[in-house]
Order: C-alpha cells, then sequence, then structure tokens
C-alpha cells in the first residue's frame, strides 16, 4: 500500500472512524476523511496532518444527494477515484439498558440507507488493482438473524467478551420464519426484500405496533438497521461477483465490538483502537479475496 491508496471513511471526524483514518494513514495509505461538518473534519484532519499523514477532509452527509454528488465529483477530479471505502458513518439512540423506536426512521435512514447511497455512489468510481478495490461496513452483531443478546443489549460471545453477562444472554430471531430464512437464503435475498422488511418495521412503529412485530426488544430499530446492512453487504457482494480479474470488489462487514465512543456513552469495554481493528485489516490484507462476509476480531463470524 502506497500514497497511491486512496480510503474514503464515512463519519471519520469522531470515534471509530476517526481511529480507522489514523490507522491506515499509519500504513501509508492516502485517506480522505469525510464528515457532515466541514469545519469539524477539517480539524480532525488537520492533528493527521501535523503528524504528517496524507489525511484530508471533505464534507459528505451520506443522507445528502447534493453532497455525495459534490463529493463524486472532487473526489473523481482531485484522485481520479478510491480504492477502498469504509462506511462508518451511522447513529444510535439507546446506550444501555433503555430502548427507544421515537428516532427509527433516521437511524434506518442513516445506517442503511445512508451505506447504501454510498457503495451506489462509489462502485463506478473504484480503481481496478490486482488487490481488488474494498469496501468495509461497519456493523455490528446487533443485526444478527440469529443472534444472542445480554439483557444489556449487547451481543456476547463465548471466551471474548470478559465482563459482559455471558449467563443472561437471551435470543432474538426474526419471529416470522418464512421471513427468517429469506434473510438467511442467499437465493432469497433481494433489494426489495431488504427495503421492504425495513418499511414494514418503520410502518410498524408508526402506528405503534411494532412490538409485536417479532423484532428485538432491545436496541430495536439500531439492531434492524444493522440487519439491513449485513444483508445488503450479502447481496452486493453476489452482484458483484462476475467482475473480471484486476476490476475485483471485494464487500465485507464487521462488528467492531462494544467499543468506548460517544455512540455508547463511552460505556463499551473495547478500545478504539481494538474496534478500528478489523476493518483495517479487512481494507489492506493484500490476499483476501474473501467477499460477503461478515467478521468480528479479524475471524469471520456467522450472519
Ligand atoms: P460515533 O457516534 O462516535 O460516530 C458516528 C459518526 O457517524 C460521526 O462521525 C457522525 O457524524 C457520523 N454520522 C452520523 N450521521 C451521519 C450522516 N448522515 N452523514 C455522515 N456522517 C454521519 O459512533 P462510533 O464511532 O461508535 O460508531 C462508528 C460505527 O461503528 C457505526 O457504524 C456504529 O454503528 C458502529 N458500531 C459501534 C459500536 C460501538 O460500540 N461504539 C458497536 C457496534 C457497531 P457527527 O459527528 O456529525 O455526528
Amino acid at each position: 500500500w502506497s500514497a497511491e491508496t486512496v480510503a474514503v471513511v464515512t463519519g471519520g471526524n469522531r470515534g471509530i472512524g476517526f481511529e480507522i483514518s489514523k490507522q491506515l494513514a499509519a500504513q501509508g495509505v492516502t485517506v480522505i476523511l469525510t464528515s457532515r461538518d466541514h469545519s469539524v473534519g477539517l480539524e480532525a484532519a488537520k492533528v493527521f496532518q501535523e503528524g504528517g499523514f496524507n489525511v484530508f477532509c471533505h464534507q459528505l452527509d451520506v443522507l445528502d444527494t447534493a453532497s455525495i454528488t459534490e463529493f463524486c465529483d472532487w473526489l473523481k477530479q482531485n484522485y481520479g477515484g478510491l480504492d477502498i471505502l469504509i462506511n462508518n458513518a451511522a447513529v444510535n439512540f439507546n446506550q444501555g439498558f433503555d430502548n427507544t423506536v421515537e428516532y427509527a426512521s433516521q437511524v434506518i435512514t442513516t445506517n442503511y440507507y445512508g451505506t447504501k447511497n454510498m457503495i451506489q455512489a462509489m462502485i463506478p468510481l473504484m480503481k481496478p488493482s490486482a488487490a481488488g478495490a474494498r469496501i468495509v461496513n461497519v456493523s455490528s452483531r446487533l443485526g444478527r438473524i440469529n443472534g444472542k443478546r445480554s439483557v444489556r443489549g449487547i451481543i456476547v460471545r463465548p471466551g471474548y467478551a470478559a465482563g459482559l453477562r455471558n449467563s443472561v444472554e437471551k435470543p432474538w430471531k426474526i419471529e416470522d420464519v418464512c421471513l427468517r430464512e429469506k434473510f438467511s437464503n442467499l437465493d432469497t435475498i433481494t433489494e426489495e426484500l431488504i427495503d421492504q422488511t425495513v418499511s414494514s418495521f418503520l410502518q410498524q412503529v408508526q402506528d405503534g405496533t411494532w412490538e409485536s412485530g417479532g423484532w428485538p426488544k432491545t436496541f430495536t430499530d439500531y439492531s434492524v438497521s444493522k440487519l439491513a446492512v449485513n444483508t445488503y453487504t450479502r447481496l452486493m457482494a453476489k452482484m458483484l461477483s462476475d467482475r473480471p480479474e484486476g476490476q475485483k470488489i471485494y464487500i465485507n462487514c464487521y462488528c467492531p465490538g462494544w467499543v468506548k465512543t460517544a455512540m455508547t456513552g463511552y460505556a463499551g469495554n473495547i478500545s478504539v483502537e481494538a474496534g478500528a481493528d478489523t476493518a483495517v485489516w479487512l481494507a489492506l490484507l493484500p490476499d483476501l479475496a474473501v467477499t460477503g462476509k461478515f467478521f468480528a476480531e479479524r475471524r469471520e463470524i456467522s450472519f
């Protein structure tokens, strides 16, 4: 990897996105740190530039079509495209024991549709390379189809998340067996299926009927948004799979763990350094050749 390698990070101004930018830049990659508030992004990029890193900032709101279009034009004109896209930007309004669906529309729109907007906008700009261009979607174990969650709403894995309450795991599944099977089977996953599922969830939120809809009882809207991100990752991997050698695009998603950032009220049990690690590994691994998979701590995990 060299300064010729261009990585775009969404929501790079703070938290895990800031740290991913830092770790990519430390490997010699040119990082385009994007942020919806340009002044905040400039401040963040300045920190790196003072350290001698190739990190540059551009305004980008993943929900604003004009902002995305302007960013695409700028990226093409100044860098000819990109090699790596890190879809990190997201929102969440639950922090622990609480649950709210008050902001469900904003959560689904930002986390799922924002990610989708960026994938669609960036694919035509991804540069050909022997190692393959990379898309890494920052997701969550909370979006697993057959996930396990603790009473705190945090997905736990035996032997990993020491300190979390493994003994009180509660499994969550999409209750509709037919829908669950459709989400489990790559042959039945379509963009319409994902879009209709999130729309149906949002409709139930609006009608006040979501609690009987079989959705998770904690981190509800966030979990649904990440389920959609994970499923879209698999779908896009399939759709991109027939690209010829030299023009491959590998797309994967990962869970950073429960990380000490503003999103968790700094209550996580993992540092941002550890939380960013798997994203950077997936982005830079020379012989990755894996696509449409879900990772955590540099290992593949199930959807
Ligand atoms: P933060 O809340 O610290 O950062 C979120 C970032 O997303 C901010 O830069 C924010 O910008 C940006 N953002 C939000 N909406 C938009 C938008 N419309 N356009 C552009 N940028 C936007 O969260 P984390 O660093 O903790 O989370 C990063 C990723 O990791 C997310 O995808 C999250 O879901 C995922 N994750 C985090 C976990 C954790 O424990 N922290 C656990 C599992 C997954 P602004 O500063 O302007 O608000």
